[in-house]
């Protein structure tokens, strides 16, 4: 494989995670030409979903853990993002050099302790091994067991004493087992995007932002079929020595060499909406309230996680207990799962499946009675797009065959917490370095083997999982006025 110069044209598709933080790490590097397109005009949009965006990226929020269970090479990985996170939010407090609309007071990181939670009397297997490799690895009590005495005066010393009991269970006589992550906490993720965007400018990436100019049509090959460069929907042409899909949800069906290997698939998300007058203000400011997960790990009737409110007020709580998908048949006759969202063109997602609000709901009854008590119900409801492959790994690799294109995908529903680092990650591999790291290795381009896939992907419309087999519960809009069926 010849090296890149660093005046090669390098394209680089999709301005989430994955694009972002490789453009900033390429310019950084002393890569001169490289150029980010999407379809998102986010200068406007901002990395806001209320404004339009639907990338998995273009959140309010994002949970940030490096409690990993006996996953060694995302652990580590964590802290090298989590001393990143620390560090831009040093870079913020200065108010020097700061994206258009952000201020000195903003933060991207809140140091807010994960909270794991299970309703059974025994810690998940998970999480003792978390505890175990985190001891090995030299991080000990960094994982704190809500029952336990000594970690509960850790806690207390590290100004983390409400993320042990965020539900206030104790008080109530109910159980309240789980092990706080106090190294992690929330992402704030469409600002943290803006600046990560504004630091790759600042190193001289370029960004090509607009629904037509920065949408992607088609790849370019020359005559031995390697990718030369990509049209957008505008109709121009922009030869590149290397292309670069990171269009997370969309990237399969734009690239369907990834069939098996990646699958689109939505979680479902709700938003309260805390008035600012309200007690529950305070009470869930990342101040004072961690992010949770509670019985992750547990199938359908579990896999919630949530996060304190951001600063309009919005409580956010997620589902990802089944993940569903959308297949649809493509130009080459095959089905693949494709996003739609309130946003998409054409056909259109504003609700979430029944089953989903249904598991959201029985939580909040028991865990958040409150927020009844106050008269305040679900304001929005949405879905989001992973990108999973079939064995939770990131894909980071060229793609077979083709010295042209390259892939940077697959973040399967927690890639978020590196936006920060993973584009050094990213070139590295592009540089053929350090590729006797376990991460590297396992985000090589792979078919699925003979163990037993973590996701089971691309199982058609005939699938249970399959939006058009579930039934949608109620509509909640953007406006945040709730619609009837
Ligand atoms: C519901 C949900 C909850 C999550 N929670 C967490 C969490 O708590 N912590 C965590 O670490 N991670 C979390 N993740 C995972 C994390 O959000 C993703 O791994 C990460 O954001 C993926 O980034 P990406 O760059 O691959 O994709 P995306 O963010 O989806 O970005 C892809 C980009 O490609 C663009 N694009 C698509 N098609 C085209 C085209 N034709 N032309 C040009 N541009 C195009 C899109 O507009 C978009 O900007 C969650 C994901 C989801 C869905």
């Amino acid at each position: 494989m010849s090296p890149l110069s660093k005046d090669a044209p390098i394209n680089i598709v999709g301005a989430g995670v994955f694009g972002l933080s490789t453009a900033l790490h390429l310019a950084r590097r002393g890569y001169r030409n490289v150029t980010v397109f999407d379809k998102q005009p986010y200068d406007t949009t901002l990395y806001s979903y209320l404004n339009g965006c639907d990338a998995a990226s273009a959140d309010m929020n994002k949970i940030i853990r490096s409690a990993y269970g006996s996953q060694v090479e995302y652990q580590e990985l964590t802290f090298e993002a989590i001393e990143a996170w620390k560090a831009w939010n040093s870079e913020l407090a200065t108010g020097n050099d700061l994206p258009l609309g952000m201020s000195k007071d903003d933060k991207v990181f809140y140091n807010c302790g994960n909270l794991s939670m299970t309703d059974g009397n025994v810690l998940p297997a998970f999480e003792l091994a978390t505890i175990k490799t985190m001891e090995e690895c030299g991080h000990k009590d960094t994982q704190l067991i809500t029952t336990d005495a000594r970690h509960a005066s850790i806690a207390e010393s590290r100004g983390q004493g409400f993320a042990l009991d965020p539900f206030h269970r104790k008080s109530k006589g109910k159980s309240n087992l789980g092990v706080l992550d106090s190294t992690g906490g929330v992402a704030v993720a469409d600002k943290a995007c803006r600046l990560a965007l504004h630091k790759a400018r600042g190193h001289g990436a370029k960004f090509v932002l607009d629904p037509v100019a920065g949408a992607f049509a088609s790849f370019i090959a020359d005559v031995h079929g390697k990718t030369i460069g990509i049209k957008t929907k505008d109709g121009r042409t922009h030869e590149a020595a290397l292309t670069i899909m990171a269009c997370g949800g969309w990237t399969p069906s734009l690239l369907t060499r990834l069939d098996h290997l990646c699958e689109t698939t939505a979680g479902s998300v709700i938003l309260y909406k805390i008035p600012q007058h309200s007690p529950l203000f305070q009470r869930f400011s990342p101040e004072a309230f961690p992010t949770w997960l509670w019985k992750v790990r547990d199938g359908a009737k579990g896999g919630l996680y949530g996060f304190p409110r951001d600063e309009a007020g919005y409580l956010k709580i997620g589902y990802r207990g089944t993940k569903y998908t959308n297949p649809k048949p493509q130009a080459d006759g095959k089905e693949r799962s494709v996003p739609v969202t309130r946003w998409s063109e054409g056909e259109k997602l504003k609700q979430i499946p029944e089953q989903a609000m249904k598991v959201l709901k029985g939580f909040v009854a028991e865990y958040l009675p409150e927020l009844k008590e106050e008269g305040i119900d679900v304001e929005l409801s949405r879905v989001c797009w992973y990108t999973d492959t079939f064995d939770n790994h990131f894909v980071v690799d060229r793609v077979p065959g083709d010295e042209g294109l390259f892939v940077a995908t697959g973040g399967s529903g927690h890639a978020f917490k590196y936006l920060p680092n993973i584009g050094n990650w990213v070139v590295d591999v592009l540089e053929g370095a350090g590729e006797e790291r376990p991460a590297v290795k396992a985000w090589k381009w792979r078919s699925v083997g003979v163990e037993t896939p973590v996701n089971l992907l691309m199982e058609g419309s005939a699938g249970e999982r399959a939006l058009a087999n579930v039934r949608l519960a109620e509509e909640t809009n953007a406006a945040g006025n709730r619609a009837k069926l």
